[in-house]
């Protein structure tokens, strides 16, 4: 399907805000200092040769609807459900089959998928006030790290997030950086327009 590429929003945005955003933290309590604003994802794109690696960070939000860890049953099952869109990228990322990609390493990382935090967890964050209100700092990210090897790069004109937002709707925006045969540039992409061009 062609898109009629002009008709996006182009919006240049500053490196600073992916760069700043690429630190790979596994720490909750450091996590949550990380300025996040529901219903905006960020995706890194960089397609090079027949390499095509891509880095989608996220509110847990967006994904999730929550950002605590799940206790509920209801809410593991959504965390398992969650992990498995994530684990199939080619779909999730609408890669087209003509473009022979497969995965070669893929990378999931939120505290909520039980990863431990490997410092400081001797801090509690989660002090309760005097009214027994918690105080957790309980904004909470999810990173998927892929790296794909395709056959066919060259059939990868455009990268179509659709699916992305039609699987997790609760997505307004993803700020795109994308690096591609045409240089390297930065996009907005939302549901009505997820197309963008390498
Ligand atoms: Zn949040």
């Amino acid at each position: 399907m062609r898109r009629l590429i002009l008709a996006l929003p182009f919006a240049l945005l500053p490196l600073a805000i992916a760069q700043a955003a690429d630190e790979h933290d596994h720490d909750p309590q450091h996590a949550s200092l990380a300025p996040h604003e529901h219903g905006i994802g960020r995706l890194n794109a960089a397609l090079d040769g027949q390499t095509l690696e891509l880095e989608f960070d996220s509110p847990a939000m967006n994904l999730l609807g929550f950002e605590h860890v799940a206790s509920t049953a209801q809410d593991k099952a959504k965390v398992a459900a969650v992990r498995a869109q994530l684990e199939k990228p080619l779909a999730l990322f609408g890669l087209p089959s003509k473009a022979g990609c497969t995965v070669a390493s893929q990378e999931l990382n939120s505290p909520l998928f039980g990863d431990k935090p490997d410092v400081d967890d001797d801090h509690d964050e989660d002090a309760k006030d005097a009214d027994g209100h918690e105080h957790h700092h309980d904004h909470s990210e999810i990173h998927a790290h892929y790296q794909l090897t395709c056959a066919t790069p060259g059939v990868l004109e455009h990268l179509d997030l659709a699916n992305l937002f039609n699987t997790f709707p609760a997505t307004q925006k993803i700020q795109v950086q994308l690096i591609g045969p045409s240089g390297q540039q930065g996009v907005e992409v939302t549901a009505k327009a997820a197309a963008l061009k390498f």
